[in-house]
């Protein structure tokens, strides 16, 4: 059985990462991987502007005319640059041009007027409240490398940096089926054996937050003629995702189909919640998970393997910060796989707080509501008592 770490390498290595790229607009690559690295298109800012409301002056005039000088004209926002009489001053508003022969701007509260005067502070610093065209960047700058997955921040900076098309690689096309004779989609009522369907939506939409639109596969019954038929179909897309059937029981049948058709790179895995998962390829394109039924289980292994995967294929890097923790209270096992304790973490004072949550069988997900983070226990570890430090790993930014 392999470890965590050599699970998810045999998964990187077996990657295919995507071949062809497609250019979007700026407004349709929120969540896209790019594709080439982005490079700036102008300087920002992309002239001398002011930084405050106030009056343009170039330094060296105010002394000789004893700290007053005549009003001419005015410059505002979306005024082309204007030029500055010597020996004069010109109204200047938070973003506008500097002019021409002006080299400082001095504040409005900074200053009195009579009529057309101006009359300045002794202490006017040379070149103060003016923002210098490109010391933010300059045109041509690399932006972002290839690999990165763009987020709002970034749109507001290729704005400002006039990217307007984003060469980026496409979206894998995913397909997500449940597998079991049991499940029941929530709005039928349940007959004896029967269970409500629960992984599928989960994972989907977890697709969706890596920016993925996933097709959904509804749930496959336990024949192995309909999960061969079903299998042999979904060759069109990059990644194949299943759940339930994937242990050693007779009716684990997603497996022996998979073995059968498809080609297996490995099968179990040392971690709790979700040992059998099987990893490989059905055809030449198409990656397969096939993840554990119990809820909990397919949910931690779709974090810890198929994000990873996805993020791969897609030429990203994919980091899973892991965080230091102070437990909150005791949790005892017995060692052997690497676990992830489902936790509540909190931000107290500057200092992460971590709770693992009662209710930790991989078939329980009463405990889902107050997740928002992983307790990381190694696989040699009996558990943490109250007060250990504890490696965490953050679901969401609520804590
Ligand atoms: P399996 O991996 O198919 O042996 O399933 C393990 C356990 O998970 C069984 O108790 C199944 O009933 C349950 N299970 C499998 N698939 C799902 C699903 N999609 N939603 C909820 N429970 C499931
Ligand atoms: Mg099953």
């Amino acid at each position: 059985m392999l470890s965590l770490e050599q699970a998810r390498d045999a998964i990187l290595a077996e990657i295919t990462p995507a071949a062809a790229t497609e250019t979007v607009s700026l407004a349709q690559a929120h969540g896209r991987f790019i594709a080439r690295e982005l490079r700036a298109q102008v300087d920002n800012p992309a002239f001398d502007n002011s930084a405050m409301d106030g009056y343009a002056v170039h330094a060296g005039d105010l002394a000789a005319a004893g700290f007053v000088l005549p009003r001419r004209g005015e410059c505002r926002c979306g005024d082309a640059p204007a030029t500055l009489a010597p020996g004069t001053t010109m109204r200047i508003f938070t973003g506008a041009p500097v002019p021409e022969g002006a080299d400082t701007v001095v504040i409005q509260e900074d200053v009195k007027t009579e009529g057309e005067k101006v009359i300045f502070p002794k202490s006017v610093q040379p070149g103060s409240h003016v923002r210098r065209r490109g010391e933010d960047f300059r045109g041509g700058d690399m932006l972002y490398p290839a690999g990165r997955r763009l987020s709002s921040y970034d749109l507001a900076l290729l704005s400002a940096a006039g990217v307007a098309e984003i060469p980026v690689y496409p979206r894998a096309r995913v397909l997500v089926a449940a597998t079991g004779d049991e499940l029941v989609t929530p709005g039928t009522p349940l007959r004896p054996g029967q269970i409500y369907e629960s992984n599928r939506l989960a994972t989907i939409f977890l697709l969706h937050e890596l920016g993925i639109e996933a097709a959904d596969g509804g749930t496959i019954r336990d024949d192995p003629s309909e999960l061969r038929a079903w299998l042999k179909s979904s060759a069109d897309y990059d990644f194949v995702i299943t759940s339930g059937g994937a242990s050693v029981g007779d009716h684990d049948l997603v497996k022996q189909v998979f073995a059968e058709i498809g080609e297996i790179k490995f099968w179990k895995a040392k971690i709790k919640p979700g040992k059998p998962i099987a990893f490989g390829r059905v055809g030449s394109r198409t990656h397969f998970f096939a993840l554990p039924g119990n809820p909990v289980s397919s949910l931690v292994t779709f974090k810890l393997f198929v994000e990873p995967a996805l993020i791969a294929w897609h030429h990203g890097v994919s980091r899973m910060p892991q965080l230091s923790a102070t437990a909150t209270n005791d949790f005892r096992r017995h060692p052997g796989r690497t676990e992830f304790v489902r936790a509540r973490l909190v931000a107290d004072d500057g200092k992460m707080l971590a709770t693992a949550l009662r209710g930790q069988g991989s078939h329980m997900l009463g405990s889902l509501r107050e997740t928002n983070g992983f307790i990381r226990v190694e696989a040699d570890s009996a558990g943490f008592r109250q007060g250990d430090s504890v490696l965490v790993i953050p679901l969401s930014t609520d804590y």
